[in-house]
């Protein structure tokens, strides 16, 4: 989600520009001196187009010297930004803290929208083009208070904004698809069959869909689901068809082509070599994963103790991942496939609010900040998600983090909101 940072001076009116933008009158605090408001980040959207707006109201009103306070503050805010707008109050015109500004942001090659603040009748519209003289072309004048002249103001950030990413999604989804992954022998094919009879129905198609030959559709506690490259499975009598590399191939496509792994594993036997090699093409996949220890028919307590310590020690790199135990020939617990896909399938798309994120992280940081390094310590200024599918968070930060403490933000991140079945990628943006 790209983002949008307001600077300007003191008064100009940025809280109320912000609260414009983002349609909202009671969030953002207005200038108060002797207050310090920080980078505060909130949800906009226009026309259908999302986007982050961060408020960097922060000034300090002791600062002896308030034009480079200022200048500080922009080019901060620029660092982080992909449109930056400009607020000047149009009744005053350009002043010296101003121009101190404007040759901040000149140095960055960020998208600079020259904001004419206050413009609230047609007089001061037409003084407002004397502001072409800060040189950052030309002024959009704005009443953020009455709301005159944003609209003209959001069509001119969207088109500064850089292109959105195509649409993937199809706008009528079909079923979600799965892949069936694990070595030879764990019983893929067995629990394939079991989907199939015990549903008594391999659905040939599903109206509106069109579905690869190679995927079966199953039904799966009561929704059908596409199980994708199963068509080796499916023809498959007896041995692993051709060698382990073409096998690993084929994994690979599979996982590719689908939204949600489920790895199985022999629970019966030791966790192998070509197990974990699964699991990391799975990991690297950013997938949703449910593991499904088949053969449970075939553990006994002795079996169970060993299993739990393997999987301690083989599965560290997934310990989010949901895990069942079934038995593909009794039939044991393969109800519980599709309520963990569905968890795992939910992880993997959630969205959480910008506000949200950065009251959890402003809480955080507080109680443990970065530790000090070389006598200062890295500030994380605010975050955002990116994306979704899997989770994708980036972290503002004034300098980049210590690889400790950005796994300790990531693991804190997942006790707060959870995503479990789900990767959830976390990367760190530091300002230049
Ligand atoms: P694939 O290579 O992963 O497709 O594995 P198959 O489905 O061909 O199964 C390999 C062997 O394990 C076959 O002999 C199956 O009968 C057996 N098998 C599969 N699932 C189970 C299970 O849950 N319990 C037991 N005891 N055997 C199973």
């Amino acid at each position: 989600i790209p983002v949008v940072a307001v600077v300007g001076r003191p008064n100009v009116g940025k809280s109320t520009l912000v609260n414009r933008i983002i349609g909202r009158r009671q969030a953002v605090v207005e200038d108060t001196p002797g207050v310090t408001r920080d980078r505060v980040p909130y949800d906009a959207n226009w026309s259908g187009r999302q986007f982050t707006v961060v408020d960097t109201g922060g000034w300090e009103p002791d600062a002896r010297d308030r034009a480079a306070a200022i200048a500080a503050q922009a080019e901060s805010a620029v660092a982080t930004a992909d449109v930056v707008l400009f607020v000047v109050d149009a009744t005053v015109g350009a002043t010296d803290v101003d121009e101190a500004a404007v040759k901040m942001l000149r140095r960055s090659a960020k998208p600079v929208l020259l904001v004419a603040n206050k413009a609230d009748n047609n007089n001061i519209e037409l003084e407002s083009a004397t502001l072409w003289s800060l040189g950052l072309g030309q002024p959009h004048p704005v009443s953020a208070l009455h709301g005159r002249g944003s609209g003209d103001l959001l069509d001119a950030v969207l088109d500064a904004l850089p292109s959105p990413p195509p649409i993937t999604e199809p706008t009528e989804r079909g079923p979600r698809r799965v892949a069936l992954v694990g070595r030879p022998n764990v019983g893929k094919s067995s629990l394939l069959n079991r989907l199939a009879r015990e549903e008594r129905a391999v659905v040939d198609a599903v109206a509106g869909t069109t579905v690869d030959p190679v995927d079966s559709l199953v039904q799966i506690g009561g929704e059908t689901w596409q199980l994708v490259d199963t068509a080796g499975l499916r023809k498959r009598v007896g041995k692993a068809s051709g060698t382990e590399y073409y096998a690993s191939l084929r994994t690979a496509a599979a996982i590719e082509a689908a939204e949600v792994a489920v790895v199985l594993f022999d629970a019966s036997e030791p966790i192998s070599e070509q197990d974990q090699r699964i699991i990391g093409m799975v990991v690297e996949s950013g997938r949703a994963v449910v593991i499904a220890f088949n053969k449970w028919d075939l553990v006994d307590d002795d079996r169970r103790y060993l299993l739990s310590k393997e999987v301690d020690r083989e599965l560290r790199r997934i310990p989010w991942a949901l895990r069942v135990n079934i038995s593909a020939q009794t039939g044991r617990a393969v109800d519980k496939l599709a309520p963990a896909l569905r968890t795992a399938l939910d992880s993997w798309e959630t969205r959480v609010p910008t506000g949200q994120l950065n009251q959890w992280l402003t809480a955080l940081v507080q109680e443990t900040p970065h530790p000090v390094r070389g006598g200062r310590a890295p500030r994380i200024l605010f975050a955002t998600q990116a994306g979704t599918r899997p989770p994708r968070f980036v972290l503002f930060t004034t300098a980049p983090l210590d690889a400790g403490y950005q796994r300790f933000v990531e693991r804190k991140l997942r006790e707060e909101f959870g995503f479990e079945g789900s990767p959830v990628e976390v990367s760190v943006k530091p300002r230049k």
